[in-house]
């Protein structure tokens, strides 16, 4: 058994719907989840005309090796109707491996810790929530220090749900 921390994110349509519907379909293609973030909502990255995203942070239990993980989030993702029209693009879903317990992975398909984690503060936000003591394995810093000496300029705030 392994614990996971995974990045969920998405910029279209109903997107808590779909991020509610990414967490029911992770807790049976890969695992339970023991613990979730608060949503949190951020201007697009890396490009500014487009809808602003939504992002949370999970951790889960899981059974499956890092490559199986990567091919279950691939297939939630596209089950979801992912559409890969551009890169940075637009997209309902979007699920990233940011930790598997304390393993360091590079291949031509995985980068496990991800590479962008300690560089993005709506990755950083929700993962300092859920596990601000963890230490990243390369970089040797806890994810509360990545946030604090984070220079990402982009603003982050928690996401409160409208009542219909
Ligand atoms: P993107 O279009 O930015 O979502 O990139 C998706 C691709 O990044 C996937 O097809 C993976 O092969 C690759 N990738 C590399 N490292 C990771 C990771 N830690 N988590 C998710 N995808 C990864």
């Amino acid at each position: 058994m392994a614990d996971i921390y995974l990045l969920l994110g998405g910029n279209l349509g109903n997107r808590p719907a779909f991020l509610q519907q990414a967490r029911e379909s992770l807790a049976i293609e890969v695992g339970a989840i023991t613990s979730s973030s608060r949503l949190y909502e951020t201007a697009a990255w890396g490009k500014t005309d487009q809808p602003a995203f939504l992002n949370q942070v999970l951790r889960l239990r899981t059974e499956l090796q890092p490559e199986q993980v990567l091919l279950a989030i691939h297939r939630i993702e596209q089950e979801l109707g992912r559409e890969r029209v551009e890169h940075w693009g637009a997209r309902v879903i979007d699920i990233d491996i940011l930790f598997y317990e304390d393993l360091v992975l590079q291949t031509q398909r995985l980068t496990i810790p991800h590479p962008q984690l300690h560089k993005r503060r709506f990755t950083l936000m929700p993962l300092v929530e859920l596990a601000p003591e963890l230490v990243h394995p390369v970089l040797q810093q806890t994810v509360k220090s990545l946030l604090e000496n984070c220079e990402d300029a982009l603003e982050v705030h928690e996401f409160m749900e409208q009542p219909e």
